[in-house]
């Protein structure tokens, strides 16, 4: 498997999978300002229950502001967002409800450096879901677990390399049990050989069934894991589609001279 060979098969997502008819993001004519910037411009997308999106385009095209959108980390100003049924409005009860069950996953890992591991995993199950230590401690461990870093749990964050510090940031993420996770460029911090040992992680979580919103340009693993591409350039969603269509035969000459530069 071609994980990050670019020059490899597109062939469609290769990881079978159901993708529900339930809407979990419905984002409808978005707008976001800031200041008098228009960075985001007549955003439309559709997100269903188990399907696993790569957001993709030019640097500074407005791709984190969206799904920093999406989980209120930034504010739009017209349209609507609809997060599982929720609209995101100023109702901050609203907004609880949505960051409990999305995760994000950042490109700076964004752990807390004077807690361990551990500590990191059980903080918000513990203090933003009230649940019995004991009971976070094991989920965190069995997650550890599942990323491969078990034996990290007593360590703090500088003591680990990056590929296993955004493996803990997936970890802790996983552990508030998100319906949807969001991944913001998880892979442009690390050395290249950290990269598949994050990316592997990544492909092992939507053959789970999570639904994904990745804004990465890891084409390798838009081919195997992408059900849908989405390239914005502008502050626009300038095209979407399947990742068969989207490498073949793209529609967009925008699309074409992104895809010539980082192909
Ligand atoms: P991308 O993730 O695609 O690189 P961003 O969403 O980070 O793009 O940024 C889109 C545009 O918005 C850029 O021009 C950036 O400089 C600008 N921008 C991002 N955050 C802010 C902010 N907090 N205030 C003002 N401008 C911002
Ligand atoms: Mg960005």
């Amino acid at each position: 498997q071609s994980l990050q060979d670019p020059e490899g098969l597109v062939t469609g997502h290769e990881l079978s999978h159901q993708v529900g008819a339930e809407v979990m993001i419905q984002i409808t004519d978005m707008n976001k300002w800031f200041g008098s910037f228009h960075v985001l411009r007549d955003i439309n997308l559709t997100v269903h229950k188990g399907e696993r999106i790569v957001v993709c385009g030019p640097s500074g095209s407005g791709k984190s502001t969206m799904i920093r959108c999406i989980n209120r980390l930034e504010e739009h100003q017209t349209g609507s967002i609809v997060v599982d049924g929720i609209e995101l409005t100023d109702d901050v009860k609203k907004i609880d409800m949505i960051r409990r069950e999305v995760g994000m996953v950042f490109q700076h890992f964004n752990l807390f450096p004077h807690l361990t591991v551990l500590e990191n995993c059980v903080l918000s199950p513990i203090w933003v879901r009230k649940e019995p230590r004991r009971q976070a401690e094991e989920r965190a461990m069995a997650l550890l677990e599942r990323v491969k870093i078990p034996e990290q749990a007593k360590k703090f964050p500088g003591q680990l390399s990056g590929g296993q510090q955004q493996r803990v940031a997936i970890a802790r993420a996983l552990c508030m049990q998100p319906k949807l996770m969001l991944f913001d460029e998880p892979t442009s911090a690390l050395d290249p050989e950290m990269i598949k040992e994050v990316l592997d992680v990544m492909v092992q979580l939507a053959e789970s069934g999570m639904t994904m919103v990745c804004v990465t340009h890891e084409m390798g693993f838009a081919k195997t894991v992408a059900d849908r591409v989405v390239f914005m350039d502008g502050g626009q969603v300038v095209e979407q589609a399947p990742p068969s269509t989207f490498f073949t035969n793209p529609t967009s000459e925008r699309t074409r001279l992104f895809l010539s530069q980082i192909l």
